[in-house]
């Protein structure tokens, strides 16, 4: 894998600067964005708690011809701007230290949920930019799936090329990347530290086992998802919806807790419900929706005065 700057003689797998402390809402003062970066070619952007409880996380690619926005957060409006002058300034200040023309943008999901794809049409009128939508006969076409959900797609950055796995589970668009040249896996809402929703929980059983199968084949550096919805203390969750999280966890993931998440799967499949252990929590069969609609059951909808 070569250097994304054709400048660098690198040519081996960036180091990752993982120390990271994530704005988590508990500061009435923190940002609306907080942007952190992996090495010379990665960043990560947090979306404040405090402007959507989802508090996604946003990753921002470089290649040597165009970059990659994966996702656009949870906020339209004022919100979606500040994310796209944020974005505007990683991309002129990434340009000014390797120097290119008519440099690219594309911007595309890790699937096509609602806090995900918010901030989209900030980005429709950029120059030079590509956004791909979030439904599943966009995703399949721009990426060119021959039989999707079966098979794999490369995305070439420029001397970075993507692996794109189908990843449906959790939403029926969804897809995961592999950066070899991070080693990283970007598991969107399939993978990450909370609660997982599988309507389709065959899928996204079948999902885990690609995700697994592709790690023992390809050096994995991390998992890296799109929430964080569990704080250090195993067992404790936040409220559904919360908009502060003290003492959240670190997003990053690993190979054995993908792996263990696997087995978790293979036992849902034929059991809905929710299924816990100390990282991860499935819900089988149901969608969030479903889960805050007994939630409002049981407490009384604020909606319903
Ligand atoms: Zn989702």
């Amino acid at each position: 894998m070569a250097d994304p700057d054709p400048d660098s003689t690198a040519a081996m797998p960036a180091e990752l600067n993982l120390d990271v402390q994530w704005i988590d809402g508990t500061d009435p003062d923190e940002p609306s964005y907080q942007t952190h970066q992996l090495e010379a070619h990665t960043f990560v952007i947090r979306q404040s708690l405090r402007l959507s409880p989802e508090g996604p996380f946003i990753f921002l690619l470089f290649g040597a011809s165009r970059a990659l926005l994966l996702d656009t957060g949870a906020a339209k409006g004022p919100a979606a701007s500040q994310l796209r002058s944020v974005v505007d300034t990683l991309i002129d200040d990434w340009l000014t230290a390797h120097p290119r023309e008519n440099y690219e943008l594309l911007v595309a999901h890790s699937h096509g949920h609602g806090d995900h794809t918010a901030g989209d049409d900030e980005f429709i009128e950029r120059p030079r930019t590509t956004v791909v939508p979030g439904e599943l006969d966009s995703v399949v076409e721009y990426f060119g799936f021959a039989q999707w959900p079966a098979g794999t797609a490369t995305l070439d950055l420029g001397s970075r090329e993507l692996l794109v796995i189908p990843s449906p589970g959790h939403q029926a668009a969804a897809v995961t990347f592999y950066d070899p040249w991070t080693g990283l896996l970007l598991t969107g809402d399939t993978v990450y530290p909370g609660r997982l929703y599988a309507p389709d929980m065959g899928a996204f059983a079948s999902t885990i086992d690609k995700l697994v199968d592709l790690a023992a084949h390809h050096p994995v550096s991390h998992l890296l998802g799109c929430h964080i919805e569990l704080p250090r203390k195993p067992g404790a969750d936040y409220p559904l919806g919360a908009r502060r999280h003290p003492d959240e966890r670190p997003l990053t993931m690993s190979v054995p807790q993908l792996q263990a998440l696997r087995k978790l799967a293979a036992e849902c499949v034929d059991n809905p419900g929710v299924h816990a252990t100390d990282d991860f929590i499935v819900y089988s069969g149901m969608r969030r929706r479903d889960q805050l609609k007994l939630l409002f059951r049981s407490i009384g909808s604020p909606l319903r005065k």
